[in-house]
């Protein structure tokens, strides 16, 4: 048995142990950074009120609870239960249901309204109709690239699971070294504008931040062949942070695709979108210009597949000794500043933050994202 598996072993049996009798769990997994918990009584684990948030302060972890399949409400009954939960205020748009996971997508134009206080409509409606709501905003203004993105997500569910829960047990791998040090190797964006790439590396990890172009000079591309990013290999990377969207940072992140890279790309939700609306952009760009594009709009796809959105402020494990936040950098929508710890064995602790402009934030202030200009 992996010692992933025997992880997870190990929590259900606890997990087990700290609920009420009564509620059963079927199945523990992985899947990116949280755990998910799936039970045959989604109806009760709700009406606990603050069990999850126990189990998740207990466990130290972000714990999901799902139903399994073959417990839920039919999607036309749901519908029903779940519009008299929600205040009409909440603006619902649409209702998605997703039998394969027992989740319920709730596109709203005010999702505060939907998720309340504390999250108690989110537990009545599964204690209503035991489906996991996940709640989205509805686009302020009507968004191709918004829709474009979340069809495209929908389609590729599938493999996307797989994808999570390869990433989350790359997350949760033993930790093999009692070594202790950080070290940033930077790739570019020193001394010159553009072509922004840093690695970050611990003993157990590298995570390269941002894979931006150098506008104006061709070919001039971060130094991606060093034994600390990809000279040793694709899967040498643990993983990537997008700091934004601007092309500068974003517009190579495909190109690692195409090497063989196949981990994950953590960012804003809304960077996502937009790192996709401008690789895709730079990739017309080059083609009108009559310029050769360093990859194809499949590897534009296969980053959007890639990416796990975090909100700012979340405290989220991306490698068995490295924890990412992200803070509002107030450079454009939504860049972000990152802030990481090291977090093993005991007191171990360390953080940094990027050498850019955008990471003299680190508090994480809600302001209103402004659009700003670019570097
Ligand atoms: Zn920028």
């Amino acid at each position: 048995m992996s010692s992933v598996d025997q992880q997870l072993d190990d929590l259900r049996t606890e997990i087990t142990s700290e609920l009420p009798n009564g509620i059963t769990v079927s199945d523990v997994k992985y899947e990116g950074p949280e755990l998910v918990v799936y039970t045959r009584d989604p109806k009760k684990f709700a009406k606990k009120g603050d069990l999850i948030r126990r189990l998740a302060s207990k466990l130290r972890k972000r714990i999901t609870v799902r139903p399994d399949p073959d417990v839920l409400s039919k999607p036309r009954d749901a519908r029903d239960q779940i519009m008299t939960v929600i205040p009409d205020e909440a603006g619902v748009t649409d209702l998605d249901f997703h039998a394969d996971t027992g989740e319920v997508v709730i596109e709203a134009e005010k999702p505060g309204m939907v998720i309340g206080r504390h999250g108690s409509p989110l537990r009545e409606i599964t204690q209503e109709v035991g489906w996991t709501p996940e709640v989205v905003r509805t686009p302020p203004i009507e968004s191709s690239t918004v829709s474009n993105v979340r069809n495209f997500l929908k389609q590729e569910r599938d493999e996307r699971r797989d994808i999570l829960e390869k990433v989350g047990r790359q997350i949760h791998r033993e930790e093999m070294s009692d070594d202790e040090f950080v070290r940033i190797t930077t790739l570019g964006c020193c001394r010159e504008v553009g072509r922004a790439a840093f690695i970050l590396s611990t003993p157990e990890t590298r995570i390269l931040i941002d894979c931006g172009d150098k506008p104006g000079a061709e070919g001039e591309v971060p130094y991606l062949q060093v034994p600390e990013a990809l000279g040793a290999g694709a899967q040498n990377i643990d993983a990537v942070v997008l700091t934004h969207a601007h092309l500068d940072h974003s517009a190579l992140i495909p190109l690692l695709f195409k090497y063989g890279y196949d981990g994950p790309i953590y960012t804003t939700e809304p960077t996502r979108d937009l790192m996709g609306l401008l690789q895709l952009d730079y990739l017309d760009v080059a083609a009108k210009e009559g310029r050769a594009p360093p990859y194809d709009s499949e590897m534009v796809r296969e980053a959007i597949k890639h990416t796990i959105p975090l909100e700012y402020g979340d405290v989220t494990d991306i490698a068995p000794d490295v924890k990412l936040t992200l803070h509002n950098a107030g450079h454009m929508t939504p860049a972000c500043s990152t802030a990481r710890s090291t977090t093993s064995p005991a007191s171990r602790r360390s953080s940094w933050s990027p050498p850019t402009a955008a990471a003299t934030t680190t508090r994480p202030t809600r302001r209103t994202p402004s659009e700003s200009s670019s570097g």
